[in-house]
């Protein structure tokens, strides 16, 4: 109960700092109306449309094709990618994906992915990033983890394997 009241502060804190952030814009950013734009596509998940704000330590912020997306967790990026109709996975930019022992963003393209493990992100079965080998192989571990994934081998049929 303490945990999600402390959650609700911190979401209550975001949207403050959200708001007084935009009041306090300069005149070259009031002008610049797709910078609205890009802030409403950063937030709601854009494969599921949960806000992403409230799942701080799985969020994660992708830029392709010059857009912002922002994806609840792991899995939701990974599916979005997945899709080869939207040209995102062609089209990456920049990747930060959360780092589950830090807490930290991280770059995602270089990022190692633990799958099978006994936690869940709030999707459910996710890839759980982490910066370093070592701290995947020790979660793995810890968590009856069954794999460690590279970006760059999580292709269309590792997403159905390890997500079903
Ligand atoms: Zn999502």
């Amino acid at each position: 109960m303490f945990k999600s009241l402390k959650l609700t502060f911190f979401v209550f804190i975001s949207a403050s700092m959200f708001f007084y952030s935009c009041t306090t814009t300069t005149k070259k950013d009031e002008q610049n109306i797709e910078s609205t734009e890009q802030k409403y596509e950063w937030t709601d998940c854009q494969n599921c449309g949960m806000p992403t704000n409230d799942f701080p330590n799985w969020q994660v912020m992708l830029k392709a094709n010059s857009k912002n997306l922002a994806f609840c967790a792991p899995r939701c990026m990974f599916i979005h990618l997945a899709d080869s109709s939207n040209n995102v996975a062609t089209s990456i930019e920049k990747m930060e994906v959360t780092d589950y022992y830090t807490t930290q963003k991280i770059d995602g393209t270089t990022a190692f992915y633990v799958t099978g493990s006994d936690k869940t992100s709030p999707m459910g079965k996710d890839f759980v990033p982490f910066s370093k080998q070592e701290d995947a192989q020790s979660f793995m571990q810890e968590h009856n983890g069954k794999k460690i994934y590279s970006f760059e081998e999580i292709n269309k049929d590792v997403v159905v394997l390890e997500l079903k």
